[in-house]
Order: structure tokens, then C-alpha cells, then sequence
């Protein structure tokens, strides 16, 4: 199956996250630098049926290094999922001489892209463009960094007005599968508790925690709970709060989007940077169908279809630490 690859795309698929641009960058001058041509594909897998594609230049991706959201921009794509979608997908390719392309998504995004490389033998190269940092294969996905530091940022100044009032807060964060963003903001910026969903929430632990730290004049208290802890968010949180704690203060803030936007952090850039680079020279080298992650600071190769979502696995030291450092 090996050819020389002369011609590839590139797509952004899936939720965005801040850093995407930068990859892309990195894709289309690594491209041009390899004497290909680069072809970028509008609103993921969308712009693939659609034939909404463009040829791309190194100026094409001059000055989006430093935004946020994504120039190709992404979508969600029902089409995608059924094989005459697909087959649509591959003649546009076909017609356009495209021989490979390079998917900046999430698992859903490579889940597709297996089926379709499968299906119609078009290498695909995936790179991890989500903030929630949960895929197998890498240490780092593009835009962990920049929503979790636009977290701690916003979390940071609750906690001045949290200070002066003696409250408990209870602030929701992104994750709807994993806790990663709540975890880091939340060590990050000494929460008292941390709810994520891959531990099960067991609310008499939390109460009696609270009634402790009462006990020990410890009045300000903040929870950071993932949006798809088992227990259902914040809002349910605080109904069996007030219950239990019928005269605390107890308030709610849901951070929601504001942590995929924004300009990307230097770690997302450089490791935006760095995937795009080396998804061109696995494409170059004949490496097809993998997923390119960094893992101990070392680039990592794995199937595509190994790139799935890693639930459940943050570890038991994790919790500890913050019970501990929370005391
Ligand atoms: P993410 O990539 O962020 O996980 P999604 O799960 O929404 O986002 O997937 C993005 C797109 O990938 C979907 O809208 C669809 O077009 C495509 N896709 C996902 N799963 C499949 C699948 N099993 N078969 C074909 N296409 C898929």
C-alpha cells in the first residue's frame, strides 16, 4: 500500500479547543517545508462531503498561532456516520489527488476516520485537539493547558469574593467524561473537595468534611465538581447541600465555555507545534493510520483506533494529595 505522498489535507473535527490553529500551522508549513501540497478541509468531516476544500500556503496560516478556535473551523457530522457519506468524502478526495489526511480531533473524529481509512485505504493521521485530555497514547491533548489554566484564572478570583463572605462555593467545570480539568484546576487552586466522574461522589464524605472544617473554624470551602460527576453536575450538589447545611451560604458558578476559548497557552502551541510537525513525517514515512501523542516527553505512535478515550484512570495518589494539602 506504500506510495509517495504528494498531496494530504487537513481538518478540524469535533469540539474545538484552543491550540487548534497552531497545529494546523504547523501542518501546512511542515507540508510546504516536504515540498507537498496542503489542501485544507472546511468544518471537519462536513467539508470533506462537501467538497469545501482550498489549497493552503505558508501565508494561509500566517498570524493564528496565537488564537484561539479554529481557522478551518469544525462541526459535528451526521453524514459522516453512514457509508454513502463517506464514499462522498473519498471521491472528493479522490477527484482532488488528495493521498492523505490529517485529522485534528477528538476519539469520536479517529473513531470515523478508522472506519473511513478502512473502508476506502486513505491513510489517516490523527492528533489530539480536546480540552478534556483524556485520550489514550499521549500525555497531552491540544487546549488541556489554556482551559485549565483559563480555570484557575476564573476560580482564583471567586475565591477573593469567597474570602470575604465565609461560603461555600461550588463551581462546575468542563469534563463531561473526564475529570482531568477538574482535578488540575482544583489542586491548582486548593479546593477543599474535587468531584469527578471517574470516582463515585459519595455525599455524606463530603458533608461530614465540611462539619469538620466548620468544627475547626475552616469557613470557606470550595468544591470543583466536572460536569459529568455521577452526582449531576453542581446545581444537585448544592440542593443536597442546603439540606444538610441549612444555614451556610452556598453558591453555584458554571464556568462553562469560556474555557475553550481564548488564546492558547505556550504548552498547547508547542505541543500543537510539535504533533503537526510529526503528522506530516509519519504520513512522509509511511506510518498510516496512527495517532501521533507525546508520551514522556517522547513522540508516541499508536493505531488510531487505540486512541480512545482512557476513563478511569486517575490514580488513587491524586485524591490523597488533595485531602491531604486541603486539611
Ligand atoms: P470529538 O472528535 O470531539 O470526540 P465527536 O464525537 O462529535 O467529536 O465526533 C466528531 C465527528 O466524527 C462526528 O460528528 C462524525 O462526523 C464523526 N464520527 C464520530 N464517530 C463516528 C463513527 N463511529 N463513524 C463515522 N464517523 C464518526
Amino acid at each position: 500500500m506504500e506510495k509517495k505522498i504528494t498531496r494530504v489535507g487537513v481538518l478540524t473535527s469535533g469540539g474545538d479547543s484552543p491550540g487548534m490553529n497552531a497545529a494546523i500551522r504547523a501542518v501546512v508549513r511542515t507540508g510546504i517545508y516536504y515540498g507537498l501540497q496542503v489542501h485544507g478541509i472546511m468544518r471537519g468531516f462536513q467539508g470533506l462531503i462537501e467538497d469545501d476544500i482550498y489549497r493552503m500556503e505558508s501565508r494561509s496560516v500566517a498570524n493564528i498561532i496565537q488564537r484561539g478556535g479554529t481557522m478551518l473551523k469544525t462541526a459535528r457530522c451526521k453524514e459522516f456516520f453512514d457509508y454513502e457519506g463517506r464514499k462522498a468524502a473519498y471521491e472528493n478526495l479522490k477527484r482532488r489527488g488528495i493521498q492523505g489526511i490529517i485529522i485534528i480531533g477528538g476519539d469520536g473524529s479517529f473513531r470515523g476516520a478508522v472506519q473511513f481509512s478502512k473502508e476506502f485505504d486513505l491513510p489517516c493521521i490523527g492528533i489530539a485537539g480536546t480540552i478534556d485530555k483524556d485520550i489514550n497514547g499521549t500525555d497531552f491533548t491540544i487546549g488541556f493547558d489554556t482551559a485549565v489554566n483559563t480555570a484557575v484564572e476564573a476560580i482564583d478570583k471567586i475565591r477573593d469574593t469567597m474570602d470575604a463572605h465565609e461560603r461555600i462555593f461550588i463551581i462546575e467545570v468542563m469534563g463531561r467524561d473526564a475529570g482531568y480539568i477538574a482535578l488540575h484546576s482544583g489542586i491548582a487552586t486548593g479546593a477543599e473537595n474535587i468531584l469527578i466522574p471517574e470516582r463515585k461522589t459519595i455525599m455524606e464524605d463530603i458533608i461530614a468534611s465540611l462539619l469538620e472544617k466548620e468544627r475547626r473554624k475552616k469557613l470557606v470551602n470550595l468544591i470543583v465538581v466536572a460536569e459529568g460527576d455521577d452526582f449531576g453536575g453542581a446545581y444537585e450538589v448544592q440542593k443536597v447541600l442546603k439540606e444538610k447545611l441549612p444555614n451556610a451560604e452556598i453558591r453555584v458558578c458554571i464556568l462553562g465555555h469560556i474555557q475553550r476559548g481564548g488564546a492558547p497557552s505556550c504548552l498547547d502551541r508547542i505541543i500543537a507545534s510539535r504533533m503537526g510537525y510529526h503528522a506530516i513525517e509519519s504520513l512522509m514515512e509511511g506510518r498510516y493510520n496512527v495517532f501521533v501523542g507525546i508520551l514522556n516527553n517522547k513522540m508516541n505512535y499508536i493505531p488510531l483506533e487505540d486512541a480512545v478515550k482512557n476513563k478511569g484512570k486517575i490514580s488513587e495518589e491524586w485524591i490523597k494529595i488533595v485531602k491531604i494539602l486541603a486539611s
